[in-house]
């Protein structure tokens, strides 16, 4: 009787997904590990500075087991957005695992101004912890200012921790964020002359074996060697020329063209720190994620473990050389490869259909504003401390003191609150006469007060994604938009940090177990990545998530 009713079961079952999926899926490639499966091995992907035509431009050269695979056998998001300000690393990195912003993440920047303590704090910084691994200070992280739980952790609770979670990037914050509060352990790179994977007391107090041992080995010796397109320059009609005047380079080296010698160029490019600005540090990312799915035994029973890798060097390729160089290209094809060989040793050590990827970015780059204005685009450069002496002269004349203002930092004006007690001054007419001052000063698109971030609910613009970034307890008083594609930074090289599409448009991919095959050009958001990976395995939201699951991407 019993098999009988799983006999029907499984008919109808057969049925069912025949008839509504066959547009979707030919019925011959719907294989038993293709079904519903809790997937044993969930791998995070965020490239740093990745934009969403990278994809599309360099397609082509792309191989058939990475970026494509992802894109042929999962699903893409087409029209996948950041829905905050400021798009950098550590509230990327914190909103794509907690499923919501820094609103309520409270990761408002890299590095912001802590108005309790009066000091600069760095996302990741934790005095009370040590390092394991190395003798600096570099190993004195953990996730602590991180508010919410992510999806990683969610799934420690869920399994009594028995689900692992380890993160991993060449960046400490891009390891640490993701990877979570319950974490096994998150690991970086300390480059100089030391060259190794590092991580914090906080996660525990020696490195495992598997990590001394890949330590221990020339794994990132192997990387002083040139650095040469991948395929034929020639062939690389997708970006500009490889000589021009918007790439900074490295030292050492006349200009920012290939073939790079990088044994003769570390020793003037802090030794092993000149691999995270080359294509080999995602390459050295992905031997050292192999490592760890082989040394955690990643994926390997019944309770689903979370590896988070992400890749730092695109970011520092992108800030060295810009959006349009011939050096980002080659790291994206080369990533491509590297990808490539991450999904095989999964498919090999996993199992194919039985480990579910998700790959995105931490927040895009604009082009090299000057590439921009040669080519008659408005673009341009900021001084800050132009803009900062010309409000600090208004301050002057109008409260007869600088001092109301005690930081700058972010596009954000912090208040000394005791200071404008003192005067007895009231802080919304302060804010108001700052909004009004700095409204007419040339490249300031908009200004904002700390008030109406709080008493407004913005749904649409700019608006929005400032709120969305607006942290009440942590941010400041006056909030500055800048000009588009105008940014504070060398004539060289790109960045990013805006709420504008070429900082908030990034690729969203998902493939393997419980993904459907399909693509869409419906807006998704960022924080909805955690929400889908939650409804995925069964698993609470993370705590504050405040994205929506994308239901049409799972089976
Ligand atoms: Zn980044
Ligand atoms: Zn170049
Ligand atoms: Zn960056």
């Amino acid at each position: 009787m019993k098999k009988l009713l799983s006999l029907i079961a499984s008919l109808i079952f057969f049925f069912s997904c025949g008839s509504q999926e066959k547009t979707i899926i030919p019925a011959t490639k719907i294989t038993e590990a293709e079904t519903n499966v809790k997937p044993k091995l969930i791998v995070g992907i965020v490239v740093d500075q990745m934009r969403y035509d990278y994809l599309t431009r360099f397609e082509n050269k792309f191989g058939e087991g990475g970026f494509k695979r992802m894109m042929q056998e999962g699903f893409n998001c087409k029209n996948n957005h950041f829905n905050y300000v400021p798009t950098y690393t550590g509230p990327g990195h914190a909103s794509v695992y907690t499923g919501t912003t820094p609103k309520y993440h409270g990761v408002i920047s890299n590095n912001w101004y802590d108005k309790e303590i009066k000091e600069t704090v760095y996302c990741a910084q934790d005095d009370s912890v040590a390092s394991v691994g190395t003798e600096s200070d570099a190993g004195k992280m953990s996730p602590q200012r991180m508010l919410t739980t992510s999806f990683a952790d969610e799934n420690r609770l869920f399994t009594q921790m028995r689900g692992k979670s380890i993160g991993i990037a060449i960046k400490d914050r891009g390891a640490i964020l993701p990877a979570g509060h319950t974490a096994n352990a998150a690991y970086w790179f300390h480059g100089k002359d030391e060259g190794v994977w590092i991580t914090s007391t906080f996660y525990r107090e020696d490195l495992p074996q598997w990590v001394k041992d890949f330590n221990a080995s020339d794994a990132a010796e192997v990387y002083f060697k040139d650095w040469d397109t991948y395929l034929p320059i020639e062939t690389y009609v997708e970006s500009g020329d490889d000589l021009n005047n918007f790439e900074r380079g490295f030292d050492g080296k006349e200009t920012a063209t290939f073939p790079y010698n990088l044994a003769e160029l570390k020793s003037k490019n802090n030794d092993f720190d000149i691999l995270k600005a080359t294509a080999y540090g995602n390459s050295l990312t992905v031997d050292f994620a192999m490592a760890a799915i082989k040394g955690e035994s990643l994926g390997q029973d019944n309770d689903t473990d979370v590896l988070a890798v992400s890749f730092s060097s695109t970011d520092y390729v992108g800030h060295n050389f810009g959006v349009n160089s011939k050096e980002g290209q080659d790291t994206y094809i080369r990533l491509d490869r590297d990808l490539d060989r991450l999904f095989k040793y999964l498919d090999e050590n996993v199992g194919e259909g039985k480990y579910t990827v998700f790959l995105t970015a931490d927040h895009g780059a604009v082009d090299v504003p000057a590439y921009l204005q040669s080519v008659k685009i408005p673009a341009g450069y900021l001084d800050y401390n132009d803009r900062k002496n010309r409000f600090t002269n208004f301050l002057e004349t109008t409260y007869g003191t600088k001092n109301v203002v005690e930081n700058v930092s972010n596009n954000q004006i912090f208040f000394n609150k005791e200071k404008l007690k003192e005067l007895g001054l009231n802080i919304h007419d302060v804010e108001q006469a700052l909004v009004d001052e700095q409204i007419s000063y040339p490249n300031i698109a908009k200004v904002y007060t700390a008030t109406a971030m709080n008493s407004t609910n913005f749904t649409t613009g700019i608006e929005a994604l400032l709120q969305n970034g607006y942290n009440q307890k942590r941010s400041g008083d006056v909030i500055v938009v800048d000009d588009i594609a105008h940014i504070a930074y060398s004539k060289t090289g790109s960045t990013h940090g805006s709420g504008l599409n070429y900082d908030t448009h990034v690729p969203l991919l998902f493939f393997g177990a419980g993904i459907k095959k399909g693509e869409t050009y419906n807006k998704t958001v960022i924080p909805d990545i955690a929400p889908t990976i939650s409804a995925l395995l069964g698993i609470s939201f993370p705590n504050g998530a405040t994205g929506q699951p994308l239901g049409f991407v799972l089976d």
